[in-house]
C-alpha cells in the first residue's frame, strides 16, 4: 500500500499512532493541521478538511513532484469532505469551496502561503450566485481568488491587481471597498483576469482540481521562500521540518451582517492578564482583521451583536485553554450566525506575559510549578531585565505620538521607512534603527528583526507588526494614527512637527508613547517584577532539592547554586537582591584603579626597597579593608571569594607611548622641570614591558616575586572579616589565588598567607571559618588538579583564561581577527569565550573536578569566567558537578532559571565521571 500522505481531520488517532506522540503529530501534520484535527476530535465546530503531511512536503522538496499516491489520497479525502458538507467541488449547482493553508510544526505567522476560495470558476460563480442570492459577495470572492492565485502561486507583484482596483474606485468616486457593487466587482474580475493572463502568460485556471494542485505546490514551495527562510534563521527552526498543507472547507465571514471573522487570545498576550483579548470584523473575510487595514471591534462587543455565538465562543476557547494548558491564539468565522473555529495554537506573547501566564497557570493548578519554570526560557528573563526609559527623562520629554503598546521595552534609533533600508542601515552601517511603517506585512520581518524598535501608524494589538514584535522581543508601538507617514518623501509628521528619515526617535513599547530624539534608558528593577520573583523562587526551590544530582560515590547533592562576580559593595548588594547566594569573584585590583588610589599603587610599584613598598601598601590597607568590609556586610551569611591581585603591573602604569611622547616633547622644548621623574617612570615601565603580558608576570607569579602586595590584601580581608564578625555579621571569607600552574606555587605562598590570616584572627580575638583556594585557569592546573587540591580547599574555573590558554587564542583579539569567521564557517560551533567548549576546555574542567575530589572529597568547585552566566555552560557545570556558577549580578536571574532547567532536565542523574 502507498504511504499515507493525507490525513482527514477525523483521522487524528491514526496520525497519533503513526507518529508515536502528540509532538510527533505536530511534526507530521503541523501546528495548524494537528490543532484542527484535535479540535474536530473534541467536538469543536471545525469546517471539514484534511492535511497533507510535512513528509510529503519534504519529498516534494527533494524531487519537485508530489510523492506517488499523494494526489489520489487528496482526491479521496476531498470526496469525504464533499460527503460531510453535502457539496461538490467544481459543481456549479452546489459548489464546495476550499482554502489551502500552510502550517509547519512551529507557527510562522504570515510567513507562508494561504489561498482562499479555491473551487471558483466562471461556471461556479453563476451557481453560487443562484444559491446565495448574493452576487456582490460571489464576485468579490472570485476577484480575491484571481488576485491570490496571481500573487501567491505565481509570485507576481500585488500592484498588477491593487492598481486597477484603486483606479476603478477613483473613476467611480468610491472611497472604500464596501462602496463597490456586484457589477463593479464583476467588471473588476474581468480586468484581473486580463492582468493575470498578460503577466503570467496563461488564463486563470478554470479547472478546479488544477487550482487545488497549483495551490498545494505553492504552499510547499513557500517553505523555501526567502521570507520563511529569514524567519527560520531568526527563530532557530530547522529547514528539515517542512510544512503541511491543509485543505479546509471555506466558511464565509462576508456573507452579510450575520457573518464575521476574528482572532483572539484567551489571555492578554501583552500583559498576561487573564482576560480574553481579540478583535473581529462583521461582514469581512480572511486576513482583513490581522492585516490591520480596517478598524476592528473588540471581542467583548460580540456579546451585544450575537450573544449566543459569543457564549459558545467563550465556552469553546476556555475548554481549549484547559485542554492545551496554555494560552490559545484562535481564529474564527461566523457564517450566517454559525460559529466555526479555524485555528487554535499556543499564542505568541511578550516576555512579561510569558512569566505571568506561567505563574498564574501554576497558581490555578493548571500546570505544575516545574512546568511553569520550564515554560520560561532564560531569554525571556533577559528581555525582562532590558532597559526601560528613565522615568525622570520621560517627565521632561514631549510626547510626539501615542499608539498601542504592542511589545514592551525601550527602543532608541534612527527612523527608516521601509524594511530593506532599516535592515541595511542596521547591518551595514551598524546603526540603531527604528522601522516606521503605516503597517507591516510578512515580507517586512527582516527589517523588524534588524531594528531596535518598530512603529506603525495603523493596526491594533493583534496586527502583524504587534504579533511579530512580541515574538522577537522587539519594543513596538502600533496604530499611532496621528502620525502621517509620507513614504515617497521619506518623512513623517504630527501636527506640523516632522521627522525625516535617519532622525532619532525613541519608542516606548511599554506605554505606547513615541518621542523625538534620544531618551536615556535605565535598567528595570527586579523587585517590581513580582511574577518573575515568584518564578525564580520556585526555580531556586527546584535547584536546592537534595536529590538533584548523584555524586560518583553515590551520595546525593543539589543542583548548582548561583553566585555573583562583584567588586564593590554596591555590586554585592545588587547581586544579593537578584538572588545570588555568594560572591564567586571579587577582582581586588579593580579597587586599585580608583583615582585617589592609583598614584599610591604606582608609587608602590616604583618602590625600590621592600620597606618603601610596604609603606605605600600600608596606605592602601585601610581602603582595601573598607571595601572588603562592605562586601562581607552585603553578603552576611554567604561565602565571599576574594581573589588576590592578578594582572601584570604595567596595567597600573601610565601609557608608555603617551609618556614617551611627553618626554620627547620636553626634551625638544628644552624643558627640564619634572623631566627626570618622567624619564625614570618611562624606564620602569619599559622594564615592566613583556612580549606576552597575559602569560607573564601576573597572578600567583607576581605574588611570589612581590609578596608584600598579597600580604597586605590578606591582612585587609581578615581584618575586615574579623571586624564584621565582631559586629555580628556572619562571614565566610575565601581567599583565591589566581593563575596557579603548579602545586609548588601554592606550597610557596599559601602557608605565608595562612599565617597572616591566623595572626589577624588572634589579634582581633575573632574566630570564623575561612578557605584558601585557587583558580583553575591554566591547562596544567586542570591536569594536575589532584595535586593542587592537597592545598587548595576550593577550585574556581577561570574559563576566560582557561579558554585562552587551551585554544591558544588571545581573549582580547580573537573575535576581531578570526573567531567570528571560524564560527560563520562552522570551524567552531559557537564562540568559545561565550559558551564552554565541552570537548576541550570542558573536558579539562571535568578532569579537574574528578581529580580534585579524589584528593579532597568535599572540594568546593565553581566557575567565575564569563561562561558562568551562559545557560549552555551552566548545564555543563551542573553535569560535571560544580557546586555553583558565578556571573555578573545582572545575569544572576537568568542563571537561576537556567540552573533550575538543567536540574529538571537531568534530575537524579549521576555526575559525569572523567572518560
Ligand atoms: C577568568 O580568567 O576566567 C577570570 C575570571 O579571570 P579574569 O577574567 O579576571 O582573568
Ligand atoms: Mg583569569
Amino acid at each position: 500500500m502507498a504511504k499515507k500522505w493525507v490525513y482527514p481531520f477525523e483521522e487524528v488517532d491514526q496520525a497519533e499512532k503513526y507518529a508515536g506522540s502528540w509532538d510527533g503529530v505536530r511534526g507530521l501534520l503541523g501546528g495548524k493541521g494537528s490543532g484542527l484535527a484535535d479540535m474536530t476530535r473534541a467536538g469543536v465546530p471545525v469546517p471539514p478538511g484534511f492535511t497533507v503531511t510535512t513528509e510529503a512536503c519534504n519529498e516534494f522538496r527533494k524531487t519537485g513532484k508530489f510523492p506517488p499516491g499523494m494526489w489520489d489520497q487528496m482526491l479521496e479525502a476531498l470526496k469525504v469532505v464533499e460527503q460531510k458538507t453535502g457539496k461538490k467541488f467544481g459543481d456549479p449547482e452546489n459548489p464546495l469551496l476550499v482554502s489551502c493553508r500552510s502550517g509547519a510544526k512551529f507557527s510562522m505567522p504570515g510567513m507562508m502561503n494561504t489561498i482562499l476560495n479555491i473551487g471558483l470558476n466562471d461556471a461556479v460563480v453563476q451557481g453560487m450566485i443562484k444559491l446565495t442570492n448574493n452576487p456582490r459577495f460571489v464576485w468579490d470572492a472570485y476577484r480575491r481568488l484571481v488576485d491570490m492565485f496571481g500573487t501567491t502561486v505565481f509570485g507576481v507583484d500585488d500592484e498588477i491587481f491593487a492598481q486597477p482596483l484603486t483606479d476603478y474606485k477613483a473613476r467611480k468616486g468610491y472611497k472604500l471597498d464596501t462602496d463597490m457593487t456586484a457589477d463593479d466587482w464583476k467588471a473588476l474580475v474581468g480586468t484581473f483576469k486580463q492582468a493575470y493572463k498578460k503577466t503570467i502568460g496563461e488564463d486563470f485556471p478554470q479547472d478546479v482540481y488544477k487550482q487545488m494542485e497549483l495551490a498545494t505546490k505553492a504552499v510547499f514551495e513557500s517553505w523555501m521562500g526567502k521570507r520563511a527562510i529569514d524567519y527560520r534563521r531568526a527563530t532557530n527552526i530547522s529547514d528539515d521540518l517542512g510544512t503541511a498543507v491543509n485543505i479546509v472547507t471555506m466558511v464565509f465571514g462576508n456573507m452579510g451582517d450575520d457573518s464575521g471573522t476574528g482572532v483572539a487570545f484567551t489571555r492578554n498576550p501583552s500583559t498576561g492578564d487573564k482576560k480574553m483579548m481579540g478583535e473581529y470584523l462583521m461582514n469581512a473575510q480572511g486576513e482583513d482583521v490581522v492585516a490591520g487595514i480596517r478598524n476592528t471591534q473588540q471581542i467583548d462587543e460580540l456579546v451585544k451583536n450575537m450573544p449566543q455565538v459569543y457564549n459558545q465562543f467563550m465556552d469553546i476557547t476556555s475548554k481549549l485553554e484547559q485542554h492545551y494548558k496554555d494560552m490559545q491564539d484562535v481564529e474564527f468565522t461566523i457564517e450566517r450566525g454559525k460559529l466555526w473555529m479555524l485555528q487554535t495554537r499556543n499564542g505568541k506573547r511578550t516576555a512579561k506575559s510569558t512569566v505571568k501566564i506561567a505563574v498564574d497557570m501554576a497558581n490555578e493548578g493548571l500546570i505544575t510549578k516545574e512546568e511553569a519554570v520550564l515554560r520560561v526560557t532564560p531569554e525571556v528573563v533577559d528581555a525582562l531585565l532590558h532597559p526601560q526609559f528613565d522615568e525622570n527623562a520621560k517627565k521632561d520629554a514631549v510626547v510626539y505620538a501615542k499608539g498601542v503598546n504592542a511589545s514592551p521595552g525601550a527602543a532608541v534609533g534612527q527612523a527608516y521607512f521601509d524594511a530593506d533600508t532599516a535592515e541595511k542601515m542596521a547591518k551595514e552601517n551598524k546603526q540603531a534603527t527604528i522601522m516606521v511603517r503605516p503597517f507591516t506585512k510578512p515580507d517586512d520581518v527582516h527589517g523588524m528583526i534588524a531594528s531596535q524598535g518598530v512603529l506603525t501608524s495603523e493596526g491594533g494589538a493583534t496586527s502583524h507588526a504587534a504579533v511579530v514584535a512580541r515574538q522577537f522581543g522587539i519594543p513596538c508601538v502600533v496604530g499611532a494614527s496621528m502620525i502621517k507617514i509620507d513614504l515617497e518623501n521619506r518623512i513623517m509628521e504630527v501636527n506640523g512637527t516632522s521627522v525625516k528619515e535617519g532622525e532619532w526617535i525613541s519608542v516606548d513599547g511599554t506605554t505606547g508613547q513615541v518621542y523625538v530624539g534620544k531618551l536615556p534608558t535605565s535598567a528595570p528593577s527586579l523587585e517590581e517584577q513580582t511574577d518573575l520573583l515568584t518564578l525564580l523562587t520556585w526555580a531556586d526551590e527546584i535547584t536546592a532539592r537534595k536529590e538533584i544530582r548523584t555524586l560518583p560515590d553515590g551520595r546525593k547533592a543539589p543542583g548548582v547554586q548561583v553566585w555573583a562576580n562583584a567588586d564593590y559593595p554596591k555590586d554585592a548588594r545588587r547581586a544579593r537582591s537578584y538572588g545570588a547566594k555568594g560572591i564567586g569573584l571579587c577582582r581586588t585590583e579593580h579597587m586599585f584603579f580608583e583615582t585617589e588610589r592609583l598614584p599610591i599603587v604606582q608609587k608602590m610599584i616604583l618602590a625600590e626597597t621592600s620597606e618603601e613598598r610596604t609603606k605605600q601598601l600600608n596606605l592602601l590597607l585601610p581602603t582595601q579593608r573598607k571595601d572588603f568590609d562592605g562586601l562581607f556586610e552585603a553578603m552576611d551569611g554567604y561565602p565571599v571569594i576574594i581573589r588576590l591581585i592578578d594582572p601584570p603591573l604595567h596595567e597600573f602604569m601610565p601609557d608608555e607611548e603617551k609618556l614617551l611622547e611627553e618626554v620627547i616633547e620636553m626634551r625638544v622644548k628644552g624643558e627640564t622641570r619634572g623631566l627626570q621623574e618622567k624619564e625614570n617612570l618611562l624606564a620602569t615601565i619599559k622594564g615592566l614591558h613583556e612580549s606576552n603580558p597575559m602569560m607573564g608576570l601576573r597572578g600567583v607569579r607576581l605574588s611570589i616575586v612581590m609578596p608584600e602586595i598579597v600580604e597586605m590584601q590578606v591582612r585587609g580581608i581578615f581584618e575586615a572579616a574579623a571586624d564584621c564578625h565582631l559586629r555580628g555579621i556572619v562571614v565566610h571569607p575565601e581567599v583565591m589565588i589566581p593563575l596557579t600552574g603548579t602545586v609548588k606555587e601554592l606550597e610557596w605562598i599559601q602557608p605565608r598567607l595562612v599565617r597572616i590570616a591566623k595572626a589577624v584572627m588572634e589579634e582581633k580575638k575573632a574566630t570564623f571559618t575561612y578557605k584558601f583556594g585557587t583558580m583553575i585557569e591554566i591547562p596544567r592546573a586542570a591536569v594536575t588538579a589532584g595535586e593542587l587540591a592537597k592545598l587548595a580547599e576550593f577550585f574556581s574555573f577561570g574559563t576566560n583564561d582557561l579558554t585562552q590558554m587551551t585554544f591558544g587564542y588571545s581573549r582580547d583579539d580573537a573575535e576581531r581577527n578570526f573567531l567570528i569567521t571560524y564560527v560563520a564557517e562552522g570551524i567552531l560551533p559557537k564562540n568559545p569565550f561565550q559558551t564552554i567548549d565541552r570537548e576541550g576546555v570542558g573536558r579539562l574542567m571535568q578532569m579537574a573536578v574528578n581529580e580534585g575530589r579524589q584528593t579532597r572529597p568535599d572540594l568546593e568547585v565553581g566557575i567565575c569566567g564569563e561562561h558562568g552566566g551562559d545557560p549552555d555552560s551552566i548545564e555543563w557545570c551542573h553535569m560535571i558537578g560544580n557546586n555553583y556558577v558565578s556571573c555578573s549580578p545582572f545575569r544572576v536571574p537568568i542563571a537561576r532559571l537556567a540552573a533550575a532547567h538543567v536540574a529538571l532536565k537531568y534530575a537524579g542523574q549521576k555526575i559525569l565521571e572523567d572518560k
